[in-house]
């Protein structure tokens, strides 16, 4: 066994594998970028070396300077996580020859399975069950919505190099189709570097069901069951579970045995997954489950699988990698209990899960469960990176267990002022479709409307009031009696009275009039003089902003209407300018798209109006709060 090992990542899954390294008395090699000087990973290694600049093509993605690392401190092995290198195959082996353990899939298995199309061609080959579509050489746009309108619709078109559910868009109708097509090529250039796409049939009621396999280098291939991602927005895993809701042996047995074939006709070492979508109209079903792809790498939501057969996948990685064989026999394993994990994105679901940038200045997740973090309370959610802050995983006996376990965990997330999806995750697996095991990847589209808590039902305007008088009166400091956590900061907080002692309160963005009560429930007069205090309510994952203003005069309610002015929501890139200046819009309609944060953000009309200004040209970088575009209200 190696005794140091480097890991090429940062976050959650640098932390991750330095955990198990530091377990098993290997020495912990941590690279970093400038922006993640002061993370976690970094402190937490017994080394770490600047690579670079924060985008991650300057640091995390240059091979050379992660390699250059490696030899100035003498690494051993290195571990790619996830992302980043961990699929790039001239990597791997630059590693190799530089006589350095490479902790990963095999070069020539990531090659086969890198690109979409030449791993689903593989698999007919082997005798895997395919999503049906088109895979071909063939990419003009007639060619290829020839082919979308043969398949039928609706369609799925997918980058052939994508990941991380980017690169993929959904067309129900062909007039649709060349637009989509625009779209997600440019998406696929930006994100891969490869705008390949090809076709799929779109599964009905689809579920994202996938296989934990383990190969090593002596041609043995274990499973280690199945995983169960099917809620996910967007193509975009957001809680997965093992074992999978209603799978039963038959089925089981019919889809680990097409996971370990597959496996085996890349001979493949190391952790893998193969990804299946099952057609789950009608429950799972051996004969509708369909291979869709395989990650050659550690996969975000391995913890599920840790937890129910009780194996460290990163310590079986590090001994595949050592050249052991696989520790335990197919028979040897086995699963208990359920476990769930659920990804802490930093977005807010109120506002289009919008990636929210800054610094964490309160921070705290929940105890008694596994946490898996690369964050911690002063870090800073940056927009060069991954938006997930934070892995929280429950393990239970049974699946409904396990999910109170998990709503109960997340909604303990007090996370300020960056937004999280805490409060939408404690949403989702608390829903009764969710609770029955009666999910497919439309779960969050189609229960949108339940699942983004309006932050107001849950906590009137006269609790967030009596809130805020309790703090008037119990001070600052002292630990008040309130349900709520409340924080203060130093940051512009003005109550003024107004003479019937009603006043504007504002409740996590949105202006409500508020009346004070007192212990009685009379209406109060706000104390004077409480200037430079923010109050800040958590609750069921959800952080109120309880700060209350002066309103001038009486009577107007409500925010300032909207302008029609769309400003950049954070700093990014202009892809498209699907309006241009003149144009009528209705509202709704896509007016400038923004790419940041690895995703596209339509910035759409408030209202119907026509186009008055683009103020940017397609692959233009602006700066968050930049006025893209004004929209001017017709008639
Ligand atoms: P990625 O490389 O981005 O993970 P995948 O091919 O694994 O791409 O697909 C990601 C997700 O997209 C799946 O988990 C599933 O929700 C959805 N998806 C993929 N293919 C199909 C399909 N043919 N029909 C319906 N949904 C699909
Ligand atoms: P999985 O299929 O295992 O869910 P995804 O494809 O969703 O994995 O996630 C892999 C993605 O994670 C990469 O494409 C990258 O955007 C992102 N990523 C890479 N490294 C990190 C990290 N350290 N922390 C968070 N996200 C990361
Ligand atoms: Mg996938």
């Amino acid at each position: 066994m190696f005794t140091s090992v480097l890991v090429a990542n940062r976050g959650e899954i640098a932390c991750r594998v330095f955990r198990t390294a530091r377990r098993m008395g290997i020495r912990t090699i941590a690279v970093y970028s400038e922006a993640d000087a002061r993370a976690l990973h970094v402190r937490e290694a017994d080394e770490a070396v600047l690579i670079g600049p924060a985008p991650a093509r300057e640091s995390y993605l240059d091979a050379a300077k992660v390699l250059a690392a490696a030899k100035a401190t003498g690494a051993e092995a290195i571990h790619p996580g996830y992302g980043f290198l961990s699929e790039n195959a001239e990597f791997a082996e630059a590693v190799m020859a530089a006589g350095i353990v490479w902790i990963g899939a095999p070069p020539a298995a990531i090659r086969a399975m890198g690109l979409k199309d030449a791993a689903k061609t593989l698999m007919v080959e082997a005798g895997v069950p395919v999503t049906p579509g088109y895979m071909g050489a063939d990419q003009s746009p007639e060619r290829l919505k020839a082919e979308a309108d043969t398949i039928g619709y609706p369609v799925l078109i997918k980058a052939v190099a994508g990941g991380g559910g980017k690169g993929m868009r959904r067309v129900d109708a062909g007039e649709a189709f060349l637009d989509a097509l625009g779209s997600c090529r440019r998406e696929a250039a930006s994100s891969f570097g490869d705008d390949r796409v090809l076709i799929e049939k779109y599964i009905l009621s689809p579920r994202h069901i996938e296989v934990q396999v383990f190969g090593d280098a002596h041609g043995e291939v274990v499973h280690l069951f199945e995983r169960d991602c099917s809620l996910q927005r967007r193509h975009q895993k957001v809680i997965e579970e093992a074992p999978a809701p209603g799978m039963d042996e038959a089925t089981r047995a019919a889809v680990t045995a097409a996971a370990v074939k597959a496996a085996k006709a890349v001979n493949y070492v190391g952790a893998g997954t193969i990804e299946f979508i099952a057609d789950g109209t009608e429950g799972l079903r051996a004969d509708r489950i369909w291979f869709m792809e395989m990650n050659t790498r550690l996969q975000v939501e391995h913890p599920v699988t840790e937890a129910i057969t009780g194996v460290d996948l990163v310590e079986w990685q590090f001994r595949a990698a050592a050249g052991e064989p696989v520790p335990l026999r197919q028979d040897e394993l086995s699963i208990n209990g359920w476990a769930m994990e659920a990804r802490l994105y930093a977005e807010d679901p109120a506002n289009g899960f919008l990636p929210s940038i800054g610094k964490l200045e309160h921070f705290v997740l929940p105890d008694g469960v596994r946490i898996d973090t690369g964050m911690e309370e002063g870090g800073e959610v940056s927009q060069f990176y991954d938006p997930m802050i934070a892995k929280l995983i429950v393990h239970a006996e049974t699946r409904e267990e396990a999910a109170e376990a998990l709503a109960e965990a997340a909604s303990q997330v007090q996370v300020w002022p960056v937004k999280t999806n805490a409060a939408f995750i404690v949403k989702c697996v608390e829903h009764a479709r969710f609770v029955t095991g009666d999910v497919d990847t439309g779960f969050i589209a189609a229960e949108e409307g339940d699942l983004v808590a309006e932050p107001l039902s849950d906590m009137g305007v006269e609790d967030a009031a009596h809130a805020l008088r309790h703090f008037a009166v119990e001070g600052a400091g002292e630990a008040s009696g309130s349900p709520w956590d409340l924080l203060a900061g130093a940051v512009g907080f003005r109550a003024n009275a107004t003479p019937r002692g009603t006043q504007s309160v504002v409740v996590d963005g949105q202006v409500r009039e508020a009346r004070l009560l007192d212990e009685d429930d009379h209406p109060m007069t706000p104390l004077l003089g409480l200037s430079a205090t923010r109050v800040i309510a958590f609750e069921d994952g959800s952080a109120f902003d309880v700060t209350a203003f002066a309103r001038s005069g009486a009577g107007g309610g409500g925010g300032p209407a909207s302008d029609g002015t769309l400003r950049a929501p954070m700093p990014g890139k202009i892809v498209a300018t699907p309006a241009k200046v003149g144009d009528m819009v209705a509202k709704g309609q896509p007016v400038i798209v923004l790419e940041a944060m690895k995703m596209e953000h339509a910035l759409n009309a408030p209202f119907d109006g026509v186009v008055g200004e683009v103020a940017f040209a397609v692959g233009d970088q602006v700066a968050a709060d930049a006025v893209l575009a004004v929209v001017e209200a017709s008639g």
